[in-house]
């Protein structure tokens, strides 16, 4: 079991909580603030246990300086003092004398916020490419650590795993979240168990798949990635998406795991994807010409006449091209079912807890992880280095 939180004394304590500040932005305005409201328990904890809170976050990617204006957490400070309903300090420099004025005029209870740790990437990937120096002087600036980024936990960081390596530290409520809905359901799921894979690209799920191929009772297959298991087994599919370095994995999965493996039985198929238009065809019946990009009506009440069996469902990658109006009803379809089901059910990050928001599931299904590579990492069975560095109790 990690330390989290809880288990130190944070009053007058000059705490760093490494949050996932990573939302999405358009024209400076955030578009999805779900990871803010995510991380306030978390911070409102600390706040209520009179620490003195540092708080960093990395936001997007810093490759040129031309990055850096476009991606300032400084907006990200003022909405979340709105929703503390108390005023967020705001340092717009990562080091030095400023920030350590900032940090050394705290009072109990106040928030101070650093600019984007991806900063500091810009000369030569420090941030990125953990590097020990510069983890060591993060952690100078405070006595305890709590990572409470779960996004950003399969990457070995300066601003977690550096930072974590010079402090007493802890997990936080979101990471405490998502390991007490997430392991128990990996490491020992109560049967029937079905796990639904969609998204793009196989080589991205051969882990998961690999992991859990003998937990589950059924592997569901849609999206782009179930046409390189159709091709696999001699289907025409046209001009869909096909992982030609997937298929000789997806022939020796298919002739071990034959009952198990489900794949679409229709799709819905286009000249242009742009179109955002399509008609529902066969399996076989794919021309050559068109691209499928989505599953059909009967494969939803196929898939469905198997989730109906099962106790656990883990759902990650969306079963069509989700985002246009017309290749929409299989991942909305998808998600209703879920909504309505009463098995514990776990959506990977990323597109799909994206999906399951958008057509209103999110409140009835057991969780929607809030990271979507390292849910995807927590899947493949791999230990997550951001937390691995997080003391034993
Ligand atoms: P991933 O990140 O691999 O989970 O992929 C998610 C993306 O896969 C989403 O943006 C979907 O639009 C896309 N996707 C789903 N089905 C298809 C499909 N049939 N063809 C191409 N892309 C797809």
């Amino acid at each position: 079991m990690k330390k989290t939180i809880r288990d130190y004394d944070l009053n007058g304590k000059k705490v760093i909580i490494r949050v996932d500040f990573n939302v999405p932005m358009k024209n400076g305005k955030i578009t999805d603030e779900n990871r803010i409201v995510e991380s306030l328990e978390t911070i409102k904890y600390a706040i209520n246990n009179n620490a003195k809170i540092i708080l960093m976050s990395h936001l997007g990617r810093i490759k040129e300086e031309k990055d850096l204006k476009d991606n300032t957490l400084r907006v990200v400070a003022d909405r979340l003092g709105e929703l503390l309903n108390q005023k967020v300090y705001f340092s717009s420099v990562t080091r030095g004398k400023e920030l350590e004025t900032f940090i050394s005029n705290l009072k109990n209870g106040e928030v101070l916020l650093i600019e984007n740790t991806r900063y500091e990437d810009l000369n030569g990937k420090k941030e990125s490419g953990n590097d020990e120096e510069l983890g060591k002087y993060w952690a100078s600036l405070g006595e305890i650590f709590i990572n409470d980024a779960f996004g950003t936990s399969h990457r070995a960081h300066a601003s977690n795993v550096g930072i974590a390596s010079h402090l007493p530290n802890g997990i936080g409520f979101l990471i405490e979240k998502e390991l007490d809905n997430m392991l128990p359901v990996i490491d020992n799921p109560k049967r029937p168990f079905a796990v639904i894979l969609g998204g793009a690209k196989v080589s991205d799920k051969i882990g998961v798949i690999n992991n859990l191929v003998n937990k589950a009772d059924y592997i569901l297959i849609g999206g782009g990635m179930a046409f390189t298991f159709l091709k696999s087994l001699g289907y025409e599919i046209g001009k869909s998406l096909l992982d030609t370095e997937s298929l000789e994995f997806c022939t020796e999965i298919l002739n071990k795991y034959k009952d198990k493996i489900i794949l679409p039985i229709d799709i819905v198929e286009t000249f242009n994807i742009e179109s955002n238009s399509g008609d529902i065809v066969d399996v076989d019946k794919l021309e050559s010409t068109k691209i499928g990009v989505d599953i059909g009506p009967n494969t939803v009440k196929l898939f469905e006449s198997y989730l109906n069996k099962c106790a656990t469902i883990i759902w990650n990658g969306p079963v069509g091209i989700f985002e246009y109006e017309a290749y929409s009803n299989g991942t909305r379809g998808l998600c209703e079912f879920l909504g309505g089901s009463n098995a514990t059910i776990i959506i990977g990050g990323g597109d799909s807890a994206a999906a399951i928001n958008k057509y209103g599931m999110k409140e009835k299904v057991t969780h929607v992880s809030t990271g979507g590579g390292a849910s995807l990492e927590l899947l493949e069975g791999k230990k997550l280095p951001g937390i691995e560095i997080i003391n034993n109790k």
